[in-house]
């Protein structure tokens, strides 16, 4: 690529205005680097605006991965503080109940293992959870569980803060403009610019967070980040008075193999977001019938939702590497390019900004990030 008179000049570029992009372009841009972020489309719009948006570390193996997970969840209240922007940040838990014997056996398995690791889980008899959550119609309940350290957070909300923020450092943000290409160069030498179909901009440091892109753009630089595809929906609700301002995150028992458990959440403008399985289940089906279904069941344990509005919700994708861990750091054959590819990318956004702030500004290397390096897929 040859450098024109419009070519822009920037110590990082990121790839991707995702909570994930936003969070890094944040962090750098508050350190004081002069940072571009890119989005094909408008900020939020992809994985992000589909997340259930959990903010949780409970059942996440091996122990490495939680605490990873733990620590970021610790670090969205300094985050929220620094934002200084409504975020719909919301903590007071998770309550979860179990309807069948073997329900019971597998939670109260998560709940020691949960245990173990530090983790602020319990089991809660029926009476408990009933005064918990009064609103809430319970049916059988063969086991159930709280912990009050999950919380929720609006995806939106939170890149908008943070892309508000970076560019009151001085960040460029640029939307709708789709990156297309690197300039060229030998295997092994330093990625230079990068065109898209408006901009050309140079940089010292490329970040792709794009999400399920990221592996095209990073093969595109000869990095190979192999994903899984990891389709999820999570439909909305018509606004509703505010149901679950105590505890926010509600997971109810299944009615069979078909109807796994459904998961329920109330956003910050009063909608609330109904998805089924767990933070990995594989659901394509995003028709009106479905969202109808998911609905009914819920108001099967929420009678106030009886005059709520399904709305279904496309399927989104959920960005995720092959095995399932976040993928992070420099890349081996192009030393300036950071990858930043993650699953459950809402509660590790925190963490994430800030450790690749770090390991790009300061050239040291996160020893809590180091399972998750890159080159260990060849
Ligand atoms: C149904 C569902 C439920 C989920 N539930 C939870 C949950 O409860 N808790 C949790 O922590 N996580 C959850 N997640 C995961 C979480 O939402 C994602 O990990 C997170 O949103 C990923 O953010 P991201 O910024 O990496 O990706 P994205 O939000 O996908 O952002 C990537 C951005 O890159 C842009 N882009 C792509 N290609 C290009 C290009 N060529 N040029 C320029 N820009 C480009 C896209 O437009 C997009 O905006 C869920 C995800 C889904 C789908």
């Amino acid at each position: 690529m040859t450098q024109s008179k419009d070519m822009k000049n920037f110590d990082v570029v990121i790839i991707g205005a995702g909570i994930v992009g936003a969070s890094i372009g944040y962090h750098l841009s508050e350190r004081g680097a002069k940072v571009a972020i890119i989005d094909s489309g408008d900020p939020g719009s992809g994985a992000s605006s589909h997340s259930f948006a959990w903010i949780n570390a409970g059942f996440k193996h091996p122990y490495s991965y939680h605490e990873f997970s733990r620590k970021s969840m610790n670090m969205w209240d300094h985050l929220a503080r620094k934002l200084d922007m409504e975020i719909g940040l919301l903590w007071g838990g998770k309550i979860s109940w179990e309807s069948t014997d073997e329900g019971a056996e597998r939670l109260k398995q998560k709940i020691l293992q949960a245990k173990q690791w530090g983790y602020p889980s319990r089991l809660i008899t029926k009476p408990e959870l009933q005064e918990l959550a009064p609103q809430l119609s319970l049916g059988s309940v063969t086991a159930a569980e709280f912990t009050p350290v999950d919380g929720q957070v609006e995806p939106q909300l939170v890149i908008k803060a943070c892309l508000k923020r970076a560019e009151e450092h001085g960040a460029t943000i640029i939307t709708n403009s789709k990156v297309l290409k690197y300039n060229e160069r030998e295997d092994g030498d330093k990625l230079t610019a990068l065109t898209t179909d408006s901009h050309k901009l140079s940089f010292d440091y490329l970040v792709i967070a794009a999400g399920v892109d990221t592996t095209k753009l990073a093969a595109l630089a000869g990095i190979n980040i192999p994903q899984q595809t990891s389709p999820g929906v999570v439909i909305r609700t018509n606004h509703q008075p505010p149901l679950l301002s105590s505890i926010p995150i509600i997971y109810a028992p299944g009615l069979d193999a078909d109807h796994p458990e459904i998961h329920i959440r109330q956003c910050h403008n009063g909608t609330l977001m109904i998805g089924e399985g767990d933070q990995e289940s594989i659901k394509e089906d995003d028709t009106q019938d479905h969202a109808d279904d998911l609905l009914n069941r819920a108001i099967q344990y929420l009678p106030s939702l009886r005059n709520a509005l399904p709305l279904p919700v496309p399927v989104g994708f959920r960005p995720m590497p092959l095995d399932g861990y976040p993928i992070l750091g420099f890349a081996k054959n192009a030393p300036n390019v950071y990858i930043a590819l993650t699953h459950s990318g809402v509660t590790l956004a925190p963490i994430i900004g800030e450790a690749a702030a770090i390991e790009i500004l300061d050239n040291v290397k996160i020893e809590s990030v180091a399972p998750y390096r890159p080159e260990r897929f060849r």
